[in-house]
């Protein structure tokens, strides 16, 4: 007795999209199958001229090899062109339905050509055509409609033929035998081939939602690390940068310099203008400091209107030569905003200095920006 399954059957019903992208591949797959296999029909045209050779009148193996020739040109004709225009399953069903019925054709013609000169022959000749049957079973499991035409094709003219042999005692015993062979081909094809699509498919799924999550993780990483506000790094980006840092300088000895940016007189831009274009000469302002760094440097959100800047590589001199040269875009430049505005920036500039500790650092700068707004604000100060 089958013991039911504690999993559900996998199945694309719910997930057209994957559903028919797997569609699509399975018939791309049967077209690559198709042109590799009937590259090797010939080999099998030999096997049945080595038995039909003596037993069969010769004009007839020859007329039967002219015919199946062309066919088998024209069905790989058909192949090469669909291959070469992308092996599209909107655009070339047609094509390769034709060259799946020229393929069964080819063989059908074996039956009526060929059989009902010696009953050994024809017991061999079925024989191939349920191993031709057999080998086209695999070559169309991801395109099952091939299958039914190639087949439908190579037994109708089958039956045909032994129409033609209807008085011969064995007649019957092959169109039964072959019928139900090709009968149970197709019984057994038909969930092999739907597990196969399955497989596909579930693999198209698989691969899409991972992309879906790469994406989503890459938007989390930056949201987690951006001010949602300036678009800058915040606070928990800077920890970071700046532990980094800190291990940079422990490991290399590279000295690296903070800057601590305070807008002056912040309160009466918003309490003038609204919070909205307080907003603004945020986002403005964090540009505009931007525009005077390197690339390696970071600007980042610090808190309401104060911004740190991490200079990697840079000592004092270097960092008060920036921390003036934004000081003064800011002073001299209205900020693009509506309206533009004038601000100014008061900044405290630290270089880190051996064995000293992170938040000393920044308690330095943050001293040295307090010092600048005692001295009158728009200035740049340091100890
Ligand atoms: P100072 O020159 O001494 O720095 O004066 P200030 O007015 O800039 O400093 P204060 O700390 O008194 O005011 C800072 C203001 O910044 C107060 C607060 O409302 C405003 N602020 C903080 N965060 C935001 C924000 O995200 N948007 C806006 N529009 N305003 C903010
Ligand atoms: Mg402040
Ligand atoms: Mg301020």
């Amino acid at each position: 007795m089958e013991t039911p399954s504690q999993f559900p059957a996998a199945t694309l019903d719910q997930n057209p999209l994957a559903k028919g992208a797997a569609q699509a591949i399975g018939f791309s797959q049967c077209v690559m199958a198709m042109r590799r296999t009937m590259a090797t029909t010939p080999a099998g045209w030999l096997l049945v001229m080595w038995f039909c050779w003596g037993r069969v009148p010769q004009h007839l193996i020859l007329l039967w090899l002219g015919l199946a020739t062309v066919l088998w040109l024209v069905g790989m004709g058909a192949l090469q062109q669909v291959v070469r225009q992308g092996t599209l399953a909107h655009l070339h069903t047609r094509h390769v339905m034709t060259a799946a019925a020229l393929d069964g054709g080819g063989w059908g013609l074996i039956p009526l050509l060929l059989m009902g000169h010696n009953p050994t022959l024809d017991a061999l000749l079925v024989a191939v055509l349920c191993g031709v049957t057999a080998v086209n079973a695999q070559i169309y499991l991801t395109y099952l409609r091939g299958f039914y035409v190639q087949v439908g094709t190579q037994l109708a003219i089958y039956l045909v033929g032994l129409a033609r042999l209807a008085h011969q005692p064995s007649a019957l015993d092959y169109a039964v035998g072959y019928t139900v062979f090709i009968g149970l081909m197709l019984y057994y094809m038909f969930p092999v081939a739907q597990r196969l699509l399955d497989g596909i498919g579930l693999q198209l799924a698989n691969a899409s939602l991972a992309d879906q999550l790469r994406v989503a993780l890459k938007v989390e990483q930056h949201d987690a690390s951006t001010d949602a506000l300036t678009g800058q790094g915040n606070r928990r980006a800077l920890d970071a940068l700046l532990r980094r840092q800190m291990e940079i300088a422990e490991q290399t000895g590279q000295a690296f310099s903070v800057l601590m940016l305070d807008i002056d007189f912040f309160k009466k831009i918003n309490d003038a203008h609204g919070h909205s274009v307080g907003d603004e000469v945020l986002r403005a302002f964090a540009l505009r400091v931007r525009e005077h760094l390197r690339q390696g440097d970071v600007c980042a959100r610090y808190g309401g209107e104060e911004f740190v800047v991490v200079l990697p590589g840079a000592p004092l001199p270097k960092a008060l030569e920036v921390a003036e040269r934004v000081r003064h875009s800011i002073a001299h430049t209205p900020l693009l905003t509506t309206p533009l505005l004038n601000a100014t920036v008061s900044i405290g500039a630290a270089t880190l200095v051996a064995g000293q500790a992170l938040e000393d650092l920044l308690q330095a700068a943050d001293a040295a920006m307090y010092a600048a707004k005692r001295g009158g604000r728009n200035k740049v100060s340091s100890f």
